[in-house]
């Protein structure tokens, strides 16, 4: 093995990139270390498992460790990766039972981020949890299901599944009342998932916004589901501890001073980039935190990748780097940075901060550049437009209102961004607006594009065209 690509991180960014390298150049040696058990899994799916609308664990894996093998990739487990000398192109690795350096040809850092919760006192309670990975999920809805209904086969965890925890918290008395510290996309879609199991839930923000990446008009018709739901808010609440009885989370204290008593605790208030193996060596990482790297996903030191939460890549609007945590540029930097290794250089691709997201029957969808003084921090002039439309033809059943904004520049007509939110399949329609971002249409394009028009699926003019009419019209 004298050049092989080595990848640390062993989900969407480092899998998708060990794959594509051995699809392309079948001769590489590739080997995949990935600290935890768990490999290729969808954090994407876990709320909807902890609601239980997704049934087993191993439903939200994509490639079995057999399967990666299948496909000619050395895959380690168990195996963390410690430090980096990118002088001598190595990286030492610790497992169980030994540690050993292990040489490169090209390394790719796809190491993710994690859930942040220490501002929080008392994050370490029993009963205390964050949404970071499967065992997270497995172990808080162990908690949810009561003590005589549960059986730790029905979780589908197999030999990954951190047994001891799981079977500890389903011994305990499910909670009947939560708090979900942080009302951005993984605490709605939590505070959903607990409404589900009957419990009394309670989500606090810091701000008065839920969702805030959104948009305000998102924002309120999020609030309003939420609270029609059952879902008692409290915005502009931010929580600073959280108190325990016997070690066990018993209730949380804001800085405003205002107190609620609490059996459960999701503290979703952000995510960092793991960027610690780094520290000390030569690359650099970027203004957000995450690892900077160039069009191609390289880094400032030749033959080092990084791809994923851990990485900035270009925003499609500026062109300035911007860190974008999701799934989409995970996968895609990941396999682009797996051919670009195995001899056919490959773009990463700009992200335009395309999002979804869910609140019971609301779609929420997000792209490009909504806040005005994110705008003209870029050079914009921004002016943007919200209208309420139909989402079929009126008379057809189903048809629902979408609310849509888009934001353009004065100047130019250049689109800069847009929000869409309402009940009837909402949340996709942003791809029309992504698509658009992605092929720098001016507002006046976008309003002349040919999109499809029947009954049952849209109105002949789509909402999305509607705004484009209004918002051009306005910058006439
Ligand atoms: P990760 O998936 O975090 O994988 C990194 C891997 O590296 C981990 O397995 C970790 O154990 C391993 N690792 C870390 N350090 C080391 C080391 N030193 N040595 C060896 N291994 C190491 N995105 C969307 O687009 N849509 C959604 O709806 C959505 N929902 C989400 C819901 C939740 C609850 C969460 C948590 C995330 C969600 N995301 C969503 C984000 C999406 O899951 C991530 O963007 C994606 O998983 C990032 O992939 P990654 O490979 O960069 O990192």
């Amino acid at each position: 093995m004298s050049d092989p690509f080595v990848v640390v991180g062993g989900d969407a960014a480092g899998l998708s990139a060990a794959s594509k390298c051995r699809r392309t150049d079948p001769e590489r040696d590739v080997v995949v270390f990935e600290k935890g058990e768990w490999i290729s899994y969808a954090h994407c799916g876990t709320p909807y498992f902890v609601k239980g609308e997704v049934d087993r664990l191993d439903q939200l894996l994509s490639l079995s460790p057999d399967e990666a093998e299948e496909r000619g990739i050395d895959l380690r487990r168990g195996h963390e990766v410690v430090a980096v000398d990118a002088d001598a192109e190595t990286v030492t690795v610790e497992s169980e039972d030994t540690t050993f350096e292990q040489p490169y040809g090209d390394l790719l850092i796809a190491t993710g981020a994690r859930a942040v919760s220490d501002p929080i006192e008392g994050a370490s309670l029993d009963g205390v949890f964050t949404l970071h990975g499967l065992d997270h999920a497995a172990a808080i809805r162990a908690y949810l299901t009561p003590p005589a209904a549960f059986d730790v086969a029905d979780l589908g965890g197999g030999d990954a599944l951190d047994e001891p925890a799981v079977l500890r918290y389903g011994e305990l008395t499910p909670p009947e009342t939560v708090a979900v510290v942080g009302g951005g996309y993984v605490g709605v879609e939590m505070a959903e998932a607990f409404e589900a199991w009957g419990l009394d839930v309670h989500v606090f923000q810091r701000s008065e916004l839920l969702v805030p990446g959104f948009g305000e008009t998102v924002g309120e018709e999020v609030a309003r589901a939420l609270r029609e739901a059952g879902v008692t808010l409290h915005l502009g609440e931010e929580v600073v501890r959280l108190r325990g009885d016997d070690g066990r989370v018993a209730g949380l204290v804001c800085e405003s001073g205002a107190e609620l008593a609490v059996d459960a605790a999701l503290v979703g208030i952000g995510i960092r980039p793991n960027t610690g193996l780094l520290e000390g060596t030569p690359v650099e990482l970027g203004g957000s935190g995450a690892v900077a790297t160039d069009a191609y996903g390289e880094t400032n030191v030749d033959g080092i990748f990084a791809a994923g939460d851990v990485a900035e890549m270009p925003q499609t609007v500026t062109g300035d780097p911007t860190w974008d945590p999701l799934g989409l540029p995970a996968n895609r930097a990941g396999r682009a940075i797996g051919a670009t290794v195995a001899g056919d250089p490959t773009p990463t691709g700009a992200v335009a901060n395309t999002a979804m997201v869910k609140a019971f029957d609301l779609g929420c969808g997000r792209t490009g550049i909504l806040d005005h003084d994110r705008a003209r921090e870029a050079g914009f002039d921004p002016v943007s437009k919200t209208i309420t439309a139909g989402s079929r033809s009126g008379y057809y059943p189903g048809a629902a209102e979408t609310t849509v904004t888009l934001v353009a520049d004065r100047d130019t007509g250049r689109l800069l961004g847009g929000s869409i939110v309402g009940t009837d399949r909402a949340a996709v329609r942003i791809d029309t607006v992504a698509t658009a971002l992605g092929g720098e249409m001016s507002v006046a394009e976008l309003e002349r594009q040919d999109l499809g028009y029947a009954p049952p699926f849209s109105p002949v003019w789509d909402p999305v065209l509607v705004a484009a009419k209004v918002l051009n019209g306005s910058l006439d």
